[in-house]
């Protein structure tokens, strides 16, 4: 058993913020994360809303965080917890267990999935969720982006870089994408297609089409494309809450309150997985209240 201060699960902009206060404010830190350090900014191509900082790509955002964090003294461990117990704020990874005096939970947030059985047999042969990671498999070839939001027209303008064939099919004809997004996509020359509704895949070994029904008319229409991009939102990181016993809110994700704390003493939540607002500077403001709060109710002897 590794005896720490604070033990934060997930190294994504909110952990990393948690990490950065903690330790800088003296705690002993450590940070569990079984993916790249960056969480979902990783995914992102130019983050662009930062106050401090011109356009920067989310992976070398994500690693000035971690070095930020580290600079302090938090201990970034890979490994993956799988359950915590709340009574004794006990986390048991796969390969260690943390005792720690206060916990912060940023398990972040993952793409969603459209849920049809040929998008699971096309999954790594023409569908992806990444365009970061995948997008350069498709040069020059026809390329659909499926979805309406922020992370749809992001990955849209991204993937026109890399093919002169991009499309956004939307299930709307509103998209919930910031203007300045969309006119971003518009000007990169990506097509606008609204009102399909994701039916099918289609292709042999990989993917030849995506089959959508018109949301106006009922009809079924067939869109060539080698590869599809799908950008349907995103399902908060709970199940280790859940089986803590830690309290949901009514849309399932982990309910806090003003200072970052969830339904059980000494263990507290930022980022993605507490809802709200997803944008890097949020989850860096609850990140530095949960771990400013943590900070306050381990050395006030309550823990
Ligand atoms: P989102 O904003 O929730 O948008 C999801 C999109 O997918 C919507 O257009 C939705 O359509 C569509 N959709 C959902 N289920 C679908 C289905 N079964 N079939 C077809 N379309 C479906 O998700 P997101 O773009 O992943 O963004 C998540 C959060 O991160 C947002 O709060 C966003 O602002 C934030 N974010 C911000 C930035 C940035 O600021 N640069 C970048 C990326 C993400 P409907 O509109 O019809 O529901």
């Amino acid at each position: 058993m590794r005896d720490f201060d604070l033990v934060i699960i997930g190294a994504g902009p909110a952990g990393l913020t948690s990490a950065l206060y903690g330790s800088r404010a003296g705690l002993s830190v450590a940070v569990l994360e079984h993916q790249m350090p960056g969480g979902q900014a990783n995914l992102t191509f130019d983050i662009d809303n930062l106050p401090s900082n011109d356009a920067i790509s989310g992976f070398a955002l994500s690693k000035k965080m971690r070095e930020r964090a580290e600079s302090f003294g938090a201990k970034i461990i890979e490994d993956k917890a799988i359950s915590i117990d709340a009574g004794s704020l006990i986390v048991s990874g796969e390969s260690g267990t943390y005792q720690a005096k206060a916990i912060i939970l940023a398990t972040g947030a993952e793409h969603r999935k459209l849920g049809m059985p040929s998008e699971e047999r096309f999954a790594g042969r023409g569908i992806s969720y990444c365009a970061a990671c995948d997008g350069a498999f498709f040069k020059g070839k026809k390329v659909l982006v499926i979805g309406g939001g922020n992370s749809a027209f992001g990955a849209a303008v991204y993937l026109s870089k890399i093919s002169n064939d991009v499309a956004i099919v939307s299930r709307r004809d509103r998209f919930r994408a910031d203007r300045c997004l969309v006119k971003s996509a518009k000007d990169a020359g990506v097509k606008l297609v609204p009102d399909l509704v994701p039916f099918e895949f289609r292709g042999g070994k990989s993917l030849a089409s995506a089959v959508f029904k018109d949301r106006l008319t009922g009809e079924t229409k067939e869109l060539p494309a080698e590869g599809v991009f799908i950008y349907v939102g995103i399902s908060p990181n709970v199940e280790l809450a859940k089986a803590a016993g830690i309290e949901l809110d009514d849309s399932g994700y982990i309910r806090v309150d003003c200072d970052q704390a969830t339904s059980k003493e000494g263990i507290f939540a930022a980022g993605d997985v507490c809802g709200g607002i997803k944008q890097i500077v949020a989850a860096w403001g609850t990140g530095a209240t949960a771990a400013i709060r943590a900070f306050e109710f381990i050395t006030s002897g309550r823990h």
